[in-house]
């Protein structure tokens, strides 16, 4: 994404006192009342917009799904808004991915000021991947993963992880608007046999490229490349600047594994990835990992991985 996650946890401090204060503005705009049909339906908040996707494939007609962080949005300056703190007050639910660092603020500010507030994670039950990624001070980190570091927190950029996902959010929009629970079943179903249907098609499309190489600018396709069994070199791995150290040893390594694609954030200043892009011979393809049309990003990244190569050009 601009996954840009780390050092978040520093702004979001920053920006407590301010949340502090929209959320009693928000006390007082709820109390307001009217509102139409929509807004009458049941309500829940995710964090991020890829969430959105699976809680709207669920939900359908019978509930109405806000997320926190808008597509745009750069998760390093992100403050919200007071529509979208109303929105969360109204929430039967807030829905989080339950390892990235901002939510953890939210958290906090939700014991405070709305303690009557279900709160659902939907990372549970996937099997993380450590070492690839670092985020201070994720959620966790003291306690259940202990002597691994942190946990990738890209878990929805994965098929396989979908499913799981999916079953979580299940639960938590059952558990926050019980009396559709048919209706979110079959909806629920649907998204499931859509899911492995998205993941037959993912892999019929990688059969016979055994021992893919990609190149990403940020390690937000780990989980992904763990589903296929392909391999994800990433330059930006700290979220900071790229040291010409590790810049000149990744590319090295990349060179020497004859990467085929090289994937970079939406939005990404190309000049950024330029050194990286002429190293590796190959035209960069942005991708939205935080777009709430999560089966776009899947269908995005394998479009990416074995389209046409952008350049000829040879590495040695
Ligand atoms: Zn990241």
């Amino acid at each position: 994404m601009p996954c840009g996650l780390r050092g978040i946890k520093a702004v979001w401090g920053q920006t407590v006192t301010f949340i502090c204060g929209l959320w009693a503005m928000v006390a007082l705009l709820s109390c307001s009342g009217g509102g139409n049909g929509d807004e009458m339906l049941p309500s829940v908040t995710v964090s991020i917009p890829p969430l959105e996707y699976f809680a709207k494939a669920i939900g359908g007609d019978s509930l109405r799904v806000i997320s926190l962080l808008p597509e745009s949005a750069d998760p390093e300056t992100f403050s919200p808004g007071v529509s979208v703190m109303r929105e969360l007050a109204t929430s039967k639910m807030f829905v989080t991915v339950g390892v990235l660092p901002f939510e953890d603020a939210m958290l906090e500010n939700i014991k405070s000021n709305n303690p009557d507030m279900k709160v659902a994670v939907v990372c549970g039950g996937i099997d993380f991947i450590y070492g690839t990624h670092s985020h201070e001070g994720a959620a966790g980190d003291d306690d259940v993963h202990e002597g691994k570091g942190e946990p990738d927190p890209h878990v929805w950029s994965s098929v396989r992880n979908a499913r799981i996902i999916a079953g979580n959010m299940f639960d938590a929009i059952v558990a926050a608007a019980p009396q559709h629970r048919e209706y979110f079943k079959r909806r629920y179903d649907n998204l499931v046999a859509r899911i492995d249907s998205i993941d037959q098609s993912v892999e019929g499309r990688l059969k016979g490229c055994h021992g893919l190489v990609f190149a990403v600018w940020h390690p937000s396709l780990s989980y992904f490349a763990r589903d296929y069994g392909i391999e994800q070199i990433a330059f930006n791995v700290e979220n900071k600047e790229t040291s010409p150290v590790r810049l000149r040893s990744q590319l090295d390594y990349a060179r020497s594994r004859r990467v085929g694609a090289f994937i970079v954030p939406a939005g990404i200043d190309k000049d950024k990835v330029a050194v990286v892009a002429t190293g590796l011979g190959l035209e960069p393809v942005s991708v939205n990992l935080m777009s709430a049309d999560w089966e776009r990003q899947m269908f995005s990244v394998i479009d990416a991985l074995i389209g046409e190569p952008a350049t000829k050009t040879q590495h040695k």
